[in-house]
Formats: C-alpha cells, sequence, structure tokens
C-alpha cells in the first residue's frame, strides 16, 4: 500500500508502515504551499523524540524507530480521519471563533474534535457527530480524548523544563490491529504552538510570514534532543 498526502508519505512493507516526512510546508487548508530544505527531517527526528518520550509515560504511540533521515518506522494504524486539538492557552481558530486574547489561560484543557475534510474546511465535530456519521464510538472518542489530554500535560510538562510555553496541540489517532485506539501522525512545530517569552516556535511564523520557520522548527529540535538526554 502507498499513499501520498500534503506532507507525508505513507508504505505499507510487512507488517509495519514506513512514514516519509516530505519537506512540503502548508496552511490554509493547503491554500498555502512551499517546498523548504530539511524539514522532513527536523519533524520527522523531533516527532520521533517526543514520542519516545510519551511512551516512556505511558502512552502508547504508533513509533517503532526512527529511521534517519526523515523516516519513521511505525505500527500500521487505520487512522480515523480526525484532528483533535487540545487548548491550553487561547489561539488560532479558538480566538477567531470565540473571541479573547491570544496567549490567555484556559481553565482546564480543552478538547476538539475536527473531521479532516479540506473541502469542508475541517468541520469541527462534537462525540454525537462521530456516533452518527460513524467515524468513531463514543470509547473511541473518550480514548482519544483521554490520551490526548495526558500527552498534552505531559508534553507541557517536558518543553516547561527549556521554559518554553506550550499552547494548544493537534494529534491523530488510529486503530491496531487489535482494535485499540494507538497515537499516530506526527508531533512536530507543524502540530502544536510553542512559545518562549512572545517569541514564536511553530508553523504560525509560516502562516503570518513571520521570518524562515526552518530557523524555529530546527531550535525546536535541538531543544527535544537536549531535554531527552535530561
Ligand atoms: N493544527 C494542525 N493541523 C491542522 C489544524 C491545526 O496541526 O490542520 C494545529 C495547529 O498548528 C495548532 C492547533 O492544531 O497547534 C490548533 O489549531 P487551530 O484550530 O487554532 O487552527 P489554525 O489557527 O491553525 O487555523
Amino acid at each position: 500500500m502507498y499513499y501520498e498526502g500534503k506532507t507525508k508519505i505513507v508504505k505499507i512493507v510487512e507488517n509495519h508502515a514506513l512514514i516519509e516526512f516530505k519537506d512540503d510546508i502548508t496552511a490554509g487548508d493547503g491554500l498555502k504551499h512551499d517546498v523548504m530544505t530539511n524539514k522532513g527531517s527536523i519533524c520527522a527526528e523531533t516527532t520521533a523524540i517526543l514520542m519516545d518520550y510519551l511512551s516512556k509515560k505511558g502512552i502508547r504511540t504508533h513509533l517503532i524507530e526512527y529511521v534517519p533521515p526523515r523516516t519513521l518506522k511505525a505500527v500500521p494504524l487505520k487512522m480515523f480521519p480526525l484532528e483533535v486539538v487540545v487548548r491550553l492557552k487561547k489561539a488560532g481558530s479558538f480566538v477567531r471563533r470565540y473571541g479573547g486574547v491570544e496567549g490567555e489561560d484556559l481553565p482546564f484543557p480543552l478538547v476538539e474534535f475536527f473531521i479532516k475534510d479540506d473541502e469542508r474546511h475541517d468541520p469541527m465535530v462534537c462525540v454525537d457527530h462521530l456516533e452518527i456519521l460513524k467515524i468513531a464510538t463514543k470509547d473511541q472518542a473518550e480514548k482519544m480524548k483521554e490520551t490526548a489530554v495526558k500527552a498534552t500535560l505531559a508534553l507541557k510538562e517536558f518543553f516547561e523544563k527549556g521554559g518554553f510555553e506550550l499552547w494548544d496541540i493537534k494529534y491523530e489517532f488510529g486503530l491496531d490491529k487489535n482494535g485499540e485506539v494507538v497515537l499516530g501522525d506526527e508531533i512536530s512545530p507543524d502540530t502544536f504552538r510553542l512559545r518562549k517569552k512572545g517569541e514564536i516556535f511553530d508553523k504560525d511564523v509560516y502562516r503570518r510570514d513571520l521570518g524562515d520557520p526552518m530557523k524555529k522548527y530546527r531550535e525546536v529540535l535541538e531543544l527535544c534532543r537536549s531535554l531527552s538526554l535530561q
């Protein structure tokens, strides 16, 4: 099996998946698109370090091993067509939808589900939609929510050690061959908002044309490398 998406190529080889991270960067439902040297390898290694950390915290991820420079060997999953966002602070589409000020604290981790569908601009849904649309059962949705919050609090603690603030993050989940819900896809500056004293270390640099995103992505990778050794 071979599948090519906007930023990754997935090949199923024997009983594992090889996920190759491309150098493409996109925003705005794929309308903004560029290719940036070494982005794939930076995001693949960052994902590997962070998923390895999460598995030490008791969270099941698809990661088997990092195959340098730009590939992850992973457990094959049947992916839910969903983005599961956890927010610790207000930003992005939360502020556009509900108002408030970027960077304001939320009183508890907010979990939102979005269906992956660029044509419909990734509509936000609740757990009842997921059941009615036969995307996930209530139990599976609860498991995704619980795992997403646990992972976010663990990553918040990880980044805090380097003086960074995790504002929000997006996860994707799938089912393994036993029907268990497992964390898949990637964890990188493409998929979270990370700030330090007002400085932006995530894809907002690209979304808002604030300079060279790869400079920041590389700094995040260096941070992950050093924090993972502590
Ligand atoms: N996100 C993502 N993929 C998407 C949409 C969002 O990884 O297709 C991440 C985004 O980088 C941020 C979080 O999910 O860390 C919340 O994004 P938000 O809903 O605020 O949307 P945005 O501001 O990107 O439109």
